[in-house]
């Protein structure tokens, strides 16, 4: 008993670990790359002009890593799971197709983002956002890479476990939920960037504007009433929480990228963003 009870336990900690290897290694090289080695070369791009602080930017680490705790209690009860035969994980792509393998990746992503979008709006419910301790996620309104992860344990326990509970619901193949984490793992550092990259008409294009974006996500931090999904904004169109301002809050980040050293010259960085006349706190 007390071998098998230090046999989890080691496998926690190895869950932990890699869990912190990659938030420390993927956030890490987005960072260095972005914010620091191509800092003006992109800072057209960068959604506010203002960099966060050092200081800032440690808190932002210090809850993105302790919530990595939590990849060491589910990863243990997914584990167990998975040796008791609950999981419909599956090792045989020919048991399913490849098509089904690669299609379910994008399924389970809906899946993800209607979990994360009912949550995240209770979260936000005056009834349950005392309860919900994600107050954490909003100490952060100028967000950048690190802050993707930054959540208590409480609501980071909430969020990892929607992955056993897919695991538990639908038959996935170790591909699929590789390239679920990968690119889930990507979307949430990209909301969290602080840059936006996307084209122009973005917000405007049919199929692509159901999909979130770094100005999307930024506005939520700003104005928290809004703008609740993850990586798309349907749930937000259904319930009619679709930021009001969120195209012309886009249009005025494109606008101010393509005209950047001539709005550069007229404005101090500060007052780069007439925010307040889009209603932006
Ligand atoms: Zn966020
Ligand atoms: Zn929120």
């Amino acid at each position: 008993m007390q071998i098998d009870l230090f046999y989890l336990f080691l496998l926690g900690l190895v869950f932990i670990l890699i869990a912190c290897f990659r938030y420390i290694s993927m956030v890490g090289v987005y960072y260095l790359v972005v914010y620091k080695f191509l800092k003006n070369r992109l800072k057209r791009f960068k959604i506010n002009q203002e960099f966060p602080e050092k200081e800032t930017i440690l808190q932002e680490s210090k809850w993105a890593l302790l919530n990595k705790v939590n990849f060491g209690l589910i990863g243990i009860g997914t584990f167990y799971l998975y040796k008791e035969g609950h999981l419909k994980v599956y090792h045989d792509l020919n048991e399913y197709g490849v098509w089904y393998a690669i299609l379910i990746v994008p399924i389970t992503l809906v899946l993800l983002d209607t979990y994360f979008y009912w949550i995240h709006y209770f979260m936000h419910h005056p009834r349950y956002s005392k309860k919900s301790y994600h107050y954490v996620h909003h100490l952060f309104k100028n967000v950048s890479p690190w802050s993707a992860f930054s959540v208590h344990p409480f609501e980071g326990f909430l969020e990892i476990l929607s992955r056993p509970l897919l695991l538990l619901l639908i038959p996935l193949h170790p591909y699929s939920i590789a390239a679920f984490l990968v690119i889930t793992f990507a979307l949430n550092v990209i909301g969290h960037s602080g840059y936006e990259f996307f084209q122009s008409n973005y917000p405007r294009t049919p199929l692509l504007n159901l999909g979130s974006s770094a100005t999307f996500h930024y506005l939520h931090h700003r104005d928290s009433r809004y703008n609740f999904g993850l990586f798309l904004n349907v749930w937000d169109r259904i319930m009619g929480t679709m930021h009001p301002d969120y195209e012309a809050f886009y249009d005025k980040v494109i606008e101010n990228r393509k005209n950047y050293n001539k709005v550069r010259k007229e404005n101090s960085e500060n007052s780069y963003y007439d925010q307040k006349s889009l209603n932006i706190s």
